[in-house]
């Protein structure tokens, strides 16, 4: 009896990467992966369109493995994937290391917020695969600490996020030090016109893999929940109380509001971090460990978090603060429900913030289900949209729990 091949196996991977991948659990590509693979694979540049959670980080780094695999060098990096937060650099290096598990190449991620001298002296060591952020990449060129000459495969990730961060000059200078030879990918959740330029100075003739467009994952179950602006607090802490599984990220504008919130919560027992900009690097380090590894229940953080963070136990977004970017709520809500898991993202809802809900209604080109949680229900009610409202009764018990104030 013949074995029946492995869906991973008919894209064109090797036969040591597929038994990495089976290892990992997939069963199926993702569209994006059945899509780029093996176009990626055939040697062609990629303009890569693909919603959060697709599966995008599989799409580039299986095929960049393989092609780098077959001459391990650990020299100068002949990978390099710019990518424009900490976190997500982080992520991609765990993701090669994963992915990489059947071959010897070796990867190095570098990022700001870190000293120098210890990456410079990993730079030194050699590697196959450089996964860095846009600033720190370009201080350690300047410096004369890394040579990308050999770089064969470039991908550039969340290339629209580069741009809105205004990195693309830094961006422009690293792929300049880059050989003209080199395969380019190029990935982005959104396509501005900036990205369009971008992929057109850069790449040549690349192949368009486009899977969906902005619109939140379906597995997502996604509410408004009206309420003064003044207990948005409160209900955040009611929230928590009824949803006893799962792990819960939240989101607020600024980072004076994120660390405000994560005190309210200690205050009430509720295990959380918080993440944000302002933070340094070894304290955004732990927090995201501890909510990685489930210690802390409870993320608050700020739109750093908002792109690419692939955390399997978060069940539960929520916006205290709408973002101010429609753009980003796409984001913020594809925090859950990652892959196949279906998950929620509640919006907390006053009535200044109605403007930037209709920016996010009419982007997501539907209306967001709303929600009056009993007990907070807001005395100024935002102007109801076509949709049906809808009231959810409690059980008392919990009714008597959010009524207790601070
Ligand atoms: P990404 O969009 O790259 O951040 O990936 C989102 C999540 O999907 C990660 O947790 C991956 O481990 C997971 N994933 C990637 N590819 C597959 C696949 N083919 N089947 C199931 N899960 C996958």
């Amino acid at each position: 009896m013949t074995e029946d091949r492995h869906p991973f196996a008919d894209l064109g991977l090797h036969p040591a990467i597929v038994e990495v991948v089976k290892g990992v659990g997939y069963v199926e590509p993702t569209d994006i992966q059945r899509e780029a693979i093996p176009v990626v694979l055939a040697g062609r540049d990629v303009l890569g369109m693909a919603q959060t959670g697709t599966g995008k980080t599989a799409a580039f780094t299986l095929p960049m493995v393989q092609r780098l695999s077959a001459t391990p060098s650990r020299k100068a990096p002949r990978g390099l994937v710019v990518t424009p937060t900490r976190e997500l650099a982080q992520q991609i290096r765990r993701a090669v290391t994963t992915y990489g598990a059947a071959s010897s190449i070796e990867s190095i991620v570098i990022h700001g917020g870190t000293r120098l001298g210890p990456e410079q002296e990993e730079l030194a060591f050699g590697c196959d695969v450089l996964v860095a952020t846009p600033g720190r990449l370009l201080d350690h060129l300047k410096r004369g600490n890394v040579d990308l000459s050999s770089v064969e495969v470039l991908i550039l990730d969340e290339a629209d996020r580069m741009l809105d961060m205004g990195f693309i000059d830094d961006v422009k200078t690293i792929v300049k030090a880059t050989p003209d030879t080199r395969q380019t990918l190029l990935f982005s959740a959104t396509m501005p016109n900036g990205v369009r330029w971008l992929a057109h100075e850069l790449m040549r003739d690349p192949e368009e893999v486009r899977i969906g467009h902005e619109m939140p994952a379906e597995g997502i179950r996604q509410l408004l929940h009206p309420v003064d602006w003044s207990r948005k607090h409160e209900l955040l802490l009611h929230l928590l109380g009824e949803w006893p599984d799962g792990q819960v990220l939240v989101f607020t504008r600024t980072r004076d509001t994120a660390t405000y919130l994560a005190d309210v919560l200690r205050t009430r027992a509720v295990s959380v971090v918080s993440l944000h900009g302002g933070k340094h690097q070894d304290q955004r380090d732990k927090a995201l460990k501890r909510f990685r590894e489930g210690t802390a229940k409870v993320l608050v953080a700020t739109n750093v978090a908002a792109r690419g963070l692939d955390i399997r136990g978060i069940r539960h977004v929520v916006n205290f603060d709408v973002p101010e970017d429609p753009r980003d709520y796409v984001h913020r809500v594809g925090r859950t429900a990652r892959g196949d898991d279906t998950g929620d993202a509640v919006t907390l809802m006053a009535s200044s913030d109605w403007v930037e809900i209709r920016a996010i209604e009419r982007l997501l080109e539907r209306n967001i289900e709303r929600q009056f949680v009993p007990g907070f229900e807001p005395e100024v009610s935002p102007p109801s949209s076509e949709e049906e409202t809808k009231v959810v009764r409690k059980p008392t018990a919990l009714r008597r729990g959010i009524r207790r104030r601070k």
